[in-house]
């Protein structure tokens, strides 16, 4: 079902206007725009990112386990899956995983950004791509499963979103979320990357279930790698000029394949019902009942 912002009524059909008010969105570059005044400017990210991430991903060790491991907890845990909504899709490369791994869900992504649902656009073309502020999600029981993969750290209002998500996912769904875990993590490729905080796991557990959710499966992940990773950032505490974020996931050839056989590991562990206590990231698998 839609959910109308501005009224509140929970309607559905194809169309876009509410059968009480006729509150209707717009339509900004080719994509449904839920949020226009907020589609070219937000404190919570750089646009200018989108051109450097797309470059990225395809090759990138973390991209590719994030994908690997996003994929196997969609078949495991919500295996009878319809749609499935993705918050804050960026450049769409979760999305294009999901529908080359799980062709027969409906696919849908929804970015703050209008530059991100170009490339988004290209990428899957069968996903239906919206631009949206999370903090209002114009649907009621609508998907089945909603993600949000290194999202909600971008976001002040975080519970406000995860409540959200309640309200949108439909009884027996749940959410599927990745956020980047440890205050004492915190660096300036966090202050580059516009993240509002790093999660602790008690903390994020919390703010789930208040919003209404039931948490299912969680654990650590990058946790291997947690060594490498703290004295990597221990070294950017300082505010430099010539700081470039990207910098940390350029990594090369051998470097970007040992890491992700290292993730890989991680995630064999994981399937066989393992959990890792700490990490530079943290999982977490949560139903509505
Ligand atoms: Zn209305």
């Amino acid at each position: 079902m839609k959910a109308c912002p501005s009224c509140n009524t929970a309607y559905s059909g194809d169309q876009w206007t509410c059968p009480h008010c006729r509150y209707s969105f717009q339509v900004l570059r080719g994509h449904l725009a839920f949020a226009p005044d907020r589609a070219l400017e937000s404190e919570g990210f750089r646009p200018e990112f989108f051109a450097d991430l797309a470059a990225l991903e395809e090759e990138n060790f973390w991209f590719r386990a994030r994908n690997r491991l996003i994929i196997w907890v969609l078949r495991q845990y919500f295996r009878d899956a319809k749609a499935l909504l993705e918050i804050g899709c960026g450049t769409g490369f979760v999305l294009a995983g999901i529908a080359k791994a799980i062709p027969s869900i409906r696919l849908a992504g929804s970015e703050i950004f209008s530059d991100g649902l170009a490339y988004a656009a290209g990428r899957v073309a069968e996903a239906e791509l919206f631009q949206m502020d999370a903090r209002r999600i114009p649907f009621d029981s609508e998907f089945d499963v909603i993600g949000a993969f290194d999202v909600l750290e971008h976001i002040s209002e975080d519970e406000v979103v995860l409540s959200e998500m309640y309200r949108a996912t439909v009884k027996g769904g749940g959410i599927v979320l990745t956020v980047p875990q440890h205050a004492f993590l915190w660096s300036q490729q966090d202050v580059h990357a516009c993240h509002v905080r790093r999660y602790e796991a008690a903390d994020l557990m919390r703010k789930v279930e208040r919003a209404g959710f039931v948490v299912e499966r969680t654990t650590s992940f990058v946790s291997l790698l947690l060594p490498l990773m703290y004295l990597s950032r221990r070294g950017k505490r300082r505010q430099r000029d010539n700081f470039d974020p990207a910098n940390e996931l350029r990594v090369g050839g051998l470097v970007n394949r040992l890491l992700e056989a290292t993730l890989n590991v991680e995630h064999c562990y994981f399937r066989l019902g393992g959990r890792f206590p700490m990490g530079g990231s943290f999982l977490l698998v949560a139903r509505k009942v």
